[in-house]
């Protein structure tokens, strides 16, 4: 399980916020609500009266330790149901399901599944093509509300308040994706690419992580099983930093890019270095040798640095005024 996978939030909040608006707040609790999990997370006795137990049995005769049982494997049909089950309940009648890649239950409260569920398909599709080898293996749900008022409803009923972001995120806790899709289905190609991430490259940090889920916001199926991304609203406030006369990003810094500091407080603009990082290796063709270059090789190579530079040819350092003319051409 990784643990370090805190709410990914859909940074297309950013937009209107200027920051990935951390949905981030509750579902970060971690706790291990997920179905599938839970009969294996029952099994453990509490700490108090394991101790007691060992102290008691080296004062005394040695006491058997109970025999816990095996956690039953995992049943992806069962979790399926039983998320559809679950999901009538709350929706009614009226909710329509469809099944994506295996794992990804799609979801329309309202009953209107149609594009939304192409664009799911048509990215999933791109996604394992080529690009992340290994899959979820375990369900999610991609709550798609049509408008903002479901989509905050059922975010108050989860938690108390209005979503805190407009657009989307992902809640690993629970494995479900909640989007708005109102605005657009670039939140769905952006919050689908996490959940892959976390089974394809689980120490991946961040800025990769967002990168490669913010590339996809705005995105193009030039044919069946590829996807582009394309220069979206996060170009403007990157030019405006390349232009600075002083603490321009740069692609060392970003390689260099601690999970805290990217979430600090130019997490926006960090968004724009990472996602125009991506889109730029993805111009060249390169943006997979690299990533799957590093994923692979990352207990020796933690930064990227060397991925980067063995895909390149040249170092971050080096490239690092191409890839400020090519943004700023863009
Ligand atoms: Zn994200």
């Amino acid at each position: 399980m990784n643990l370090r996978s805190t709410l990914l939030c859909c940074a297309f909040a950013m937009s209107q916020l200027g920051a990935c608006a951390a949905p981030a707040v509750a579902p970060r609790k971690e706790l291990p609500v997920a179905v599938a999990s839970a009969s294996s997370d029952v099994a453990s006795p509490p700490a108090a009266s394991a101790s007691a137990s060992a102290s008691a049995s080296s004062a005394s005769v040695a006491s058997v330790a109970p025999v816990e049982p095996p956690p039953k494997p995992y049943d992806l049909a069962a979790d399926l149901a039983e998320r559809r089950e679950k999901l009538t309940k709350i929706f009614g009648a009226k909710v329509k399901f469809e099944v994506v890649e295996g794992v990804f239950l799609i979801v329309s409260p309202s009953g209107t599944l149609g594009a939304s569920t192409n664009v799911a398909r048509n990215a999933l599709a791109a996604y394992y093509n080529g690009r992340f080898a290994a899959r979820p293996a375990r369900a999610l749900s991609v709550l798609l509300f049509d408008t903002a008022p479901p989509y905050n409803a059922h975010c108050r009923l989860r938690n108390g308040k209005d979503c805190t972001t407009p657009f989307g995120f992902y809640e690993p806790s629970d494995r479900t994706i909640v989007m708005n899709a109102g605005p657009g289905l670039g939140t769905l190609t952006h919050e689908l690419v996490h959940p892959i991430v976390e089974a394809d490259f689980p120490k991946a940090p961040d800025w990769i992580n967002e990168g490669l889920a913010s590339l996809y916001e705005g995105f193009a199926f030039p044919r069946l099983g590829e996807i582009r991304g394309t220069k979206n609203w996060r170009h403007p406030a990157l030019v405006v930093a390349l232009r600075a006369k002083t603490g321009k990003p740069t692609l060392p810094e970003l390689f260099a890019m601690s999970d805290e500091e990217f979430r600090g407080e130019n997490e926006g603009l960090n968004y724009a270095i990472a996602r125009y990082f991506c889109q730029w290796m993805e111009s060249q063709g390169k943006l997979w040798t690299f990533y799957q270059a590093w994923r692979d090789g990352y207990a020796s190579d933690p930064t990227g640095v060397a991925a980067f530079t063995k895909t390149m040819g040249k170092s971050p350092t080096d490239l690092n005024a191409a890839w400020t003319s090519w943004v700023l051409a863009l």
